[in-house]
């Protein structure tokens, strides 16, 4: 017992403790305000075709705004609000802007530029009933066309529930929306979602985009597997978290046609990436001189 190893240790373990519990419930009780005050901004990173690099569509990427602690990432308070239950909300309120965005941009864009919209869904929407009515609400208002959005699902929101993810699936893909299988090969049994579940498209996990072109390259060998899974599946792949013009090439060698990272933009407001990645585009053989 922490007591009896002295009344100094006890403090010290008890006061950790319990500072941990009041940043908790303090962070909770933000989270609460924060929903009410409209405190969420949604960034989009963009996704692209990569040889030659042209944007195709972006992943939402939701962010507090907090009023004193500046612009704060999903890592620091999606899963308090997945424990919450609060993403049900912020989760509405990422699928409303991001298909009024991209469907306003698509309203302009000729026939030839329009974007698809990658949105992230979380396992707590899906215990939300009417998580499928609200989505063809977003749709029909928003005018986004369903094919143009896709919902992205990790494997571990299907693990905890695989019969209830089937069902909600497969309305969802009677929606004409897409369906990607987010951070593929970092769950378990990763092979029979792909088989059991509708996805049409396999974001691969940027851990294994991280090692190409490094001495010995086993996660080439991983992600050249990859694809031809997805090949023989009749699936679509995006590579994640493409850093460098080496695990660029790699990618285009292996003939993976779609990615997103870094290397090319990281997340932002609308406006500023769309313009951004129009600008920078350009093939790996001819790097763009002025980025790193
Ligand atoms: P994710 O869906 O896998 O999103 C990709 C994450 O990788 C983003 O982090 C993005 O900024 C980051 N990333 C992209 N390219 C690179 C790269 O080249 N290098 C590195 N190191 N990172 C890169 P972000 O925005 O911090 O989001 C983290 C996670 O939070 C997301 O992972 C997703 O699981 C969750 N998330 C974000 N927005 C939402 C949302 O609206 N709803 C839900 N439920 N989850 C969200
Ligand atoms: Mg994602
Ligand atoms: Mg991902
Ligand atoms: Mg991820």
């Amino acid at each position: 017992k922490a007591k009896a190893r002295g009344k100094g240790g006890y403090r010290v373990f008890h006061s950790r403790m319990h500072k941990q519990a009041v940043s908790l419930l303090a962070l909770e009780t933000d989270l609460r305000k924060a929903v009410e005050r409209h405190e969420f901004e949604v960034h989009y990173q963009p996704i692209l075709s990569l040889a030659p690099s042209l944007i195709v569509g972006v992943e939402a990427l939701v962010r507090w705004r907090h009023p004193t602690r500046g612009l704060i990432a999903p890592m620091e308070f999606v899963p308090m609000a997945e424990e919450t239950g609060l993403i049900v909300d912020i989760g509405g309120f990422v699928l409303a802007e991001a298909c009024r965005r991209v469907a306003a941009f698509n309203a302009q864009a000729g026939p030839k530029e329009t974007l698809f919209v990658s949105v992230n869904l979380s396992v707590r929407q899906f215990d939300h009933e009417g998580l499928v009515d609200d989505i063809r609400r977003v749709l029909a208002d928003t005018g986004m066309a369903p094919e143009l959005l896709k919902l992205e699902v990790t494997e571990s929101a299907i693990a905890a529930n695989p019969g209830q993810a089937a069902l909600l699936l497969e309305s969802l893909r009677e929606l004409g929306v897409g369906l990607s299988m987010d951070d593929f090969g970092t769950g378990y049994s990763s092979l029979s979602h792909l088989h059991a579940f509708p996805f049409d498209t396999l974001k691969i996990d940027r851990s294994f985009i991280s090692g190409l072109g490094q001495i010995g390259d086993k996660n080439g060998k991983i992600v050249h597997s990859i694809l031809a899974l997805a090949k023989n599946l009749d699936m679509s792949v995006i590579a994640e978290g493409i850093e460098t013009d080496v695990q660029w090439e790699r990618l285009v060698d292996m003939d993976c046609r779609l990615g997103q990272g870094y290397r090319f933009a990281r997340p932002g407001p609308f406006e500023s990436v769309v313009d951004g990645a129009a600008a920078r585009s350009s093939s790996p053989d001819t790097p763009d001189p002025d980025t790193h």
